[in-house]
């Protein structure tokens, strides 16, 4: 690896050594660029990696809040602007307990090169806190979001920063949430959250469009394969919304979903989750916090408790969409074992650094996350648009943008790895066309 990307890594775990996530990702991206460093030695002149692996803003601020019994209740919130040079700040919020400022930062390092990957003007961010939903009333969420929302809203703004959904924060938080910054400025600036209720700036297609967006990817690198979806079965981890939105578009071109997972362990239905009976069930068992062994009750069928899926053996392809570090080493192993050929990361860095070696070594097709999951975000920036020009898009035009956006991003980053003599390397593709944007953008605008 180039010597001067070593030096920022080195630099990198000094600095933040209690943020093994962090860390992760960002070495995971500074190898890829490794080659477009040793190309472009006006990088390191102007020591552009150091500065790319810093936030440009990140703060904690107190969230307290009351619970239905009159108790006051005190979490942390963080948000991470971490680069603005393409667009304004963009990324998602997280509500979930084990939330900290590593996995706050991991996640706004990826949504830079996501967002530049979806060709739109957006920079980098995330969000979040430590509180966790589950289990809390409607009044409750209200409250916790009300008090985030008031701590956060001087910070943002459409032309600032645009908060989202991600892992616990859905239509009904993004509501509340909108509602508050509306009630604090009195104004109504309806870009500046997306993921909206229809009825007030929301787009079409937005729930939808991660799920969507990583199966057009997925078609896009079969074609490369001279392979189709057609008849592929199909295993995915989590059962959240994203998992829905999968599953809803690969049913529909003809792919078999037969695996969902959950905490608890795994489900198994060999007939596949293709009913709209089915599909309709994993959003209310996601609404209702059922866990994944109610689908097993409701529709007769397997569940393994305590278990993941990566062992299964009657699969084509695995799509991990639950959340960061869910395949270890030893999953990675039995992925291997069960002959799969291709390997989709859906959630933001599901796999560890040394289970994505092994794949690799094994000549799976292994796909990124911040590629195949970006469809989410793209739609989100086409939220922004429809807010700007004070119109809606018809369901049909958003996946039809969808659509395009997603085989973009596998052509320009198979282009990419192809163009430093990697071959058909979708990480480092992805990596290196994310950030030649981002990089070319804060050269031209100068040291700062
Ligand atoms: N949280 C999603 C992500 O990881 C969506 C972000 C957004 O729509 O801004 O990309």
């Amino acid at each position: 690896m180039n010597a001067y990307i070593e030096s920022v890594l080195e630099g990198v775990r000094k600095k933040n050594s209690t943020q093994p996530e962090f860390i992760q990702a960002v070495e995971e991206v500074l190898a890829s660029i490794s080659p477009v460093i040793d190309a472009h030695p006006e990088y390191e002149a102007a020591n552009l990696l150091n500065r790319i692996v810093e936030p440009e803003r990140m703060f904690t601020f107190r969230v307290v809040w009351m619970d239905d019994n009159g108790k006051y209740h005190t979490n942390r919130g963080w948000r991470c602007q971490f680069n603005g040079a393409i667009g304004p700040y963009k990324g998602g919020i997280r509500f979930q307990s084990n939330v900290n400022e590593s996995i706050i930062k991991f996640l706004g390092f990826e949504q830079i090169f996501k967002n530049s990957l979806t060709g739109l003007p957006i920079g980098g961010a995330k969000g979040g806190s430590d509180f966790d939903p589950a289990g809390k009333s409607d009044a409750e969420i209200m409250r916790f979001c009300q008090s985030f929302v008031s701590a956060l809203y001087r910070y943002i703004g459409p032309d600032i920063d645009v908060p989202a959904g991600d892992m616990g924060v859905g239509g009904r938080e993004i509501g509340y949430m909108y509602g508050q910054y509306r009630r604090l400025k009195g104004v109504w600036e309806n870009g500046v959250f997306t993921g909206k209720g229809l009825t007030y700036g929301g787009s079409l297609i937005r729930p939808e469009a991660t799920g969507y967006g990583a199966i057009y990817y997925l078609c896009e690198a079969l074609k490369h394969e001279g392979d189709t979806i057609e008849g592929k079965r199909i295993g995915v981890s989590g059962y959240g919304n994203v998992s829905w939105g999968i599953i809803k578009k690969a049913t529909e071109l003809g792919a078999i979903c037969c695996y969902i997972s959950g905490r608890e362990g795994y489900v198994h239905d060999p007939d596949g989750i293709s009913t709209e009976e089915k599909i309709n069930y994993l959003l209310e068992m996601r609404e209702k916090h059922t866990g994944v062994k109610a689908y097993a009750d409701r529709f007769g069928c397997e569940f393994y408790p305590g278990e993941k899926i990566w062992g299964v053996k009657d699969v084509d392809i695995f799509m991990p969409a639950a959340t960061q570090n869910e395949v270890e080493l030893e999953d990675a192993k039995k992925i291997v074992d069960s002959g799969v050929k291709y390997y989709f990361e859906v959630s933001n860095m599901p796999t560890k650094a040394d289970a994505q070696a092994y794949l690799r070594e094994h000549d799976i097709i292994v796909a990124p996350s911040k590629a195949v999951n970006a469809g989410g975000v793209g739609v989100s920036a086409l939220e922004m648009a429809q807010n700007s020009e004070r119109l809606v898009w018809t369901a049909e035009e958003v996946d039809e943008h969808l659509k395009r956006m997603m085989i973009n991003i596998h052509n320009a980053s198979a282009e990419a790895a192809e163009e430093y003599g990697l071959g058909y390397d979708l990480i480092a593709g992805a990596n290196i066309a994310g950030f030649k944007k981002v990089a070319t953008a804060m050269m031209e605008q100068g040291v700062f």
